[in-house]
């Protein structure tokens, strides 16, 4: 998942909604009903379909409101939250990791050695020379995957110091927040679930 640079003119929650029913995003609407004028988002499928999803209404108002309980309950009352949560993540990603790029670099060392064996006594190294390359492969895909491991470390640490400077209770809506926090938000008949950018969800029933 792509992080957002800078600022557009789209709404910060742009592109971030998406419906637990039928998966599609949902847009924002200006909406008269009867006179009441107010901002909502809604799912595109059930917009462009009618029955076709039967996602909710989210009222934007209650959309901001939220994200900064969602917040909240990142900063609130227990600091051990997130410490617990870089813990447990710092110890998947390295169980993940178990150094695979070197065990793979030590067969590729080894069957190299063995390829030039058997070249030197003229036998047939075709299935050596095949093994290598999908070692190879194996490795490079490895080290991709630690850099993507290193900037999801980077996002949580990202994501605890912003906290960590944050006043113990937020009572504002800051769209800057949105923009560089937040990767997702799953509308489902019952709650709200923020993803982070770090990684982290939060469950907010509303
Ligand atoms: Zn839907």
């Amino acid at each position: 998942m792509g992080r957002r640079r800078g600022f557009s003119a789209k709404h910060c929650f742009t592109g971030l909604l998406y419906c637990a029913e039928c998966g599609e995003q949902f847009r924002r609407i200006h909406w008269n009903n009867r006179g009441c004028k107010s901002v909502v988002w809604r799912c595109m499928t059930r917009l462009e379909k009618k029955g076709a999803c039967h996602a909710r209404t989210v009222y934007e108002e209650s959309l901001k409101q939220a994200f900064v309980d969602a917040l909240n309950q990142l900063t609130g009352g227990s600091e051990t939250y997130l410490s617990i949560l870089q813990e447990n993540m710092t110890e998947v990603i390295e169980m993940e990791q178990s150094n695979l790029p070197e065990e793979i670099q030590r067969k590729l060392d080894v069957l190299q050695k063995k390829l030039i064996e058997c070249a030197e006594r003229h036998e047939d190294y075709e299935e050596i020379a095949q093994e290598i390359f999908r070692l190879r492969e194996q490795k490079e895909q490895a080290l991709r995957e630690n850099v993507s491991q290193q900037e999801q470390k980077d996002r949580m640490r990202e994501l605890q110091e912003f906290l960590a400077a944050q006043p113990h209770h937020i009572t504002e809506f800051d769209e800057t927040l949105v923009r560089h926090l937040l990767a997702k938000v799953t509308v489902s008949f019952d709650r709200l679930d923020f993803t982070f950018q770090s990684g982290v969800a939060v469950s907010i029933e509303k």
